[in-house]
């Protein structure tokens, strides 16, 4: 078993403290037919990301996984630098966002199911677009309210090259139908304990029953909007954690930002009030504080922040 990394595999107790959830870079310019940040000033860009990468390093954090799919800003080459240059181990995404907030990507709609698939492999096993710099984690997402055709057959393509590979699968989900999801990866043979469901917890309401309805199911989960007001108080986080370790799910419970450093046309199209900040060090700063002192204990902190990302990232 081993985590495949931008800058190669390795050891997944090598990983240390790991965010499950985050971006570097998110840049739509690809999908909304706008340009791309491609002007940014290279040496200057890398640096932004380098401090903020070594922020986080200050805090024992080893590995992010960096969760912008194909055409969304996965800057394969910076991101390598990147690493290279803080030391923290980057996980890269293969796979494609949905279409509830900007169009799907030109591939995913070229493409059907086989040749996502084989897209996805060749992403893993020889790298992604023209670099030799392969994929650990597969992304896929559902929009708002429903499950398009094509965001279906992008899960199903997610879960043949998860079958073929052993690569794990993250998803994003648009408030809720994460239950539909895994009913898709079922039905394609994947088990729920091989998925990690993201952004749970910022569903309108219902949080408690959702969140235990997927963890009764098996999958592993992520709240990982942590520290963006707009999507929920440290206490929100803090009610869904100690619930989930409560009734038991501990094993399966993760956490993290989705801040990214570098952001273009996400904040236009979604979310004018947010401000994205590039801070992954919030969790470790203020958030685990108020978890301690909510009860949670190091060896609780340390399953869900190192073992269980180690484990659910393996393959
Ligand atoms: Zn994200």
């Amino acid at each position: 078993m081993r985590v495949r990394t931008i800058l190669g595999d390795v050891a997944p107790s090598a990983l240390g403290k790991t965010l499950i959830h985050e971006h570097l870079a998110v840049d739509w310019g690809e999908m909304l037919g706008r340009p791309k940040i491609l002007d940014f000033e290279y040496d200057a860009m890398r640096d932004k990301m380098v401090n903020a990468l070594n922020a986080v390093r200050v805090y024992g954090i080893g590995a992010m996984v960096e969760c912008t799919p194909i055409g969304c800003g996965r800057y394969i080459d910076l991101f390598r630098d990147v690493s290279a240059a803080s030391g923290v181990k980057i996980i890269c995404s293969t796979g494609f966002f949905h279409e509830s907030w900007c169009p799907m990507h030109p591939i995913a709609r070229a493409f059907d199911i086989d040749a996502m698939t084989d897209l996805f492999v060749r992403e893993i096993t020889e790298g992604m677009g023209g670099t030799l710099i392969k994929a650990g984690i597969i992304k896929c997402a559902t929009g708002e309210g429903r499950v398009s055709p094509k965001e279906e057959q992008v899960l199903r393509a997610a879960a043949r090259a998860h079958r073929q590979t052993g690569c794990p699968i993250i998803t994003h989900t648009t408030g809720g139908l994460g239950d539909v999801q895994l009913d898709i990866f079922e039905s394609e043979g994947v088990t729920p304990g091989e998925v990690i469901i993201s952004h749970v917890g910022c569903e309108k309401d219902n949080w408690l029953a959702y969140s235990e309805a997927l963890l009764q199911r098996g999958a592993n989960i992520s709240f990982d909007r942590i520290g963006e007001p707009s999507f929920g108080a440290d206490q929100h986080w803090i009610d869904l954690l100690t619930n989930a370790i409560q009734k038991g799910f501990i094993r399966r419970v993760m956490f993290s930002h989705d801040s990214a450093v570098l952001i273009h046309g996400y904040n236009e199209v979604i979310n004018p009030g947010v401000e994205i900040t590039g801070d992954f060090t919030y969790i470790s700063r203020v958030f685990i504080p108020k978890l301690q002192q909510a009860g949670v204990t190091d060896q609780q902190l340390s399953i869900m922040f190192e073992e269980n990302p180690q484990r659910v990232l393996a393959f």
